[in-house]
């Protein structure tokens, strides 16, 4: 099954440690109208050209309006691009359709239309219950805004929220976080992703720790609240199906909460992204779209696709990146992988299985080889490990 990604380029502010492609702020509301029309314009004429590829019909079952902050678009617009999307390619009736969306820029009645509009999933950027934490992060909203706008979601009937929470702000204490992690779970939210706060080169937090502003948390730290929360999550009814991301446990014979939209991303399965910096991937070909507004507007203006760049994965990249993608999220299939690569893992890495079995860091689960909490937070030097 196959996913559709939507770059919708637009923040009200940029957040200091952010370095996704977005533009903020917009000088004048006729500017920031005008650009917004054009960029739409332009995202259509996207979809239309990629739609007449024949390759790109197959059935799709997830679609993620993502950024960039696309709650700042009417519903009606989210609303023009999910027929424009059904009228060209094949998407599934019980498709998982995201919108992410941060406090500050929807209300009740606003997430009502949303959700007539289409949307049946929420993933909402909150990163802290504390508004001392926002002001750092330089967010747009409150901690009272952001509890109210996970309840407004409920209200205004959506039955599958997602937020995310950031960790290892600098001068963070356990007990902070923790209280954190508590606020949460009394939105009860379907789904939670943790992510440890990451210096991005170029970003004004970068730029804040040169020069000795701001004091990153140690390496140690970082550890320590990352292994609390995995605890935390995992005895408050969340399954951890991938290094950053939680899943509410679903009672028995209702459906579960897992991204099925990452799901996809890691399983290699195919998917089209549109909009400015948007990656895509089709059997064993990514490539990627112009991380600039204005040419990629342009270029769609003259029917031209805006692509920058693209790679052709060989056989030996294809098998890292399924190792590294399985061993972050439901682990490997080593029987699957033996059929598709040629490769015996289970052989060829016996030693190091067997020593991440015994350490408690991995353990085999139906013919998968998994991660357990404890491999987690080893994950990238485990995955170094396979060969
Ligand atoms: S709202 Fe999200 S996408 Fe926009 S600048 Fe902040 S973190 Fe980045």
């Amino acid at each position: 099954m196959a996913s559709l990604y939507l770059h919708i380029p637009f923040c009200e502010h940029k957040c200091i440690y952010c370095d996704f492609y977005s533009v903020a702020p917009v000088e004048s509301e006729t500017g920031h109208r005008s650009l917004e029309g054009r960029f739409l314009s332009a995202l259509k004429m996207e979809i239309e050209l990629r739609a007449e590829d024949q390759r790109f019909h197959e059935p799709y079952e997830t679609i993620f309006f993502g950024g960039g902050t696309p709650s700042l678009l009417h519903p009606s617009e989210i609303e023009k691009i999910l027929n424009l999307l059904a009228s060209r390619f094949a998407i599934q009736t019980n498709a998982e359709i995201t919108l992410e969306t941060n406090p500050g820029t929807v209300d009740k009645e606003k997430l009502r239309a949303f959700r007539s509009a289409g949307i049946n999933r929420i993933s909402m950027g909150i990163q802290s219950f504390h508004d001392e934490d926002l002001k750092f992060l330089t967010r747009i909203h409150t901690a009272s805004e952001a509890k109210q706008c996970v309840r407004d979601c409920t209200a205004a009937g959506f039955e599958n929220v997602s937020f995310d929470l950031i960790f290892s702000l600098p001068h963070q204490t356990l007990a902070k976080w923790k209280s954190n992690l508590e606020q949460a779970m009394e939105l009860q939210p379907e789904h939670i992703s943790c992510y440890s706060l990451i210096i991005e080169p170029e970003t004004p937090l970068f730029h804040m720790i040169q020069l000795n502003e701001v004091t990153p948390i140690d390496s140690e730290r970082d550890a320590d609240l990352y292994e609390f929360t995995i605890d935390f999550l995992t005895s408050h009814g969340y399954e951890q199906y991938e290094v950053s991301n939680f899943a509410k446990l679903a009672a028995s014979g209702k459906p579960n909460f897992k991204c099925r939209h990452n799901l996809n991303y890691w399983n290699h399965s195919h998917y089209l992204g549109f909009g400015p910096s948007a990656h895509s991937f089709w059997k064993n070909e990514r490539w990627w779209n112009i991380s600039d507004l204005t040419p990629y507007i342009k270029q769609l203006d003259e029917r031209t696709l805006p692509l920058a760049g693209g790679e052709h994965l060989t056989e030996t990249q294809f098998m890292e990146e399924a190792i590294f993608l399985g061993l972050r999220s439901e682990g490997i299939d080593l029987e699957q992988f033996r059929r598709r690569f040629s490769r015996n893992l289970s052989t060829e890495n016996a030693f190091i299985i067997s020593e991440l079995i015994q350490q408690g860091s991995a353990r085999m689960d139906s013919g998968r080889l998994r991660l357990t909490a404890k491999g987690y937070v080893l994950c990238d030097e485990i995955c170094q490990t396979f060969h």
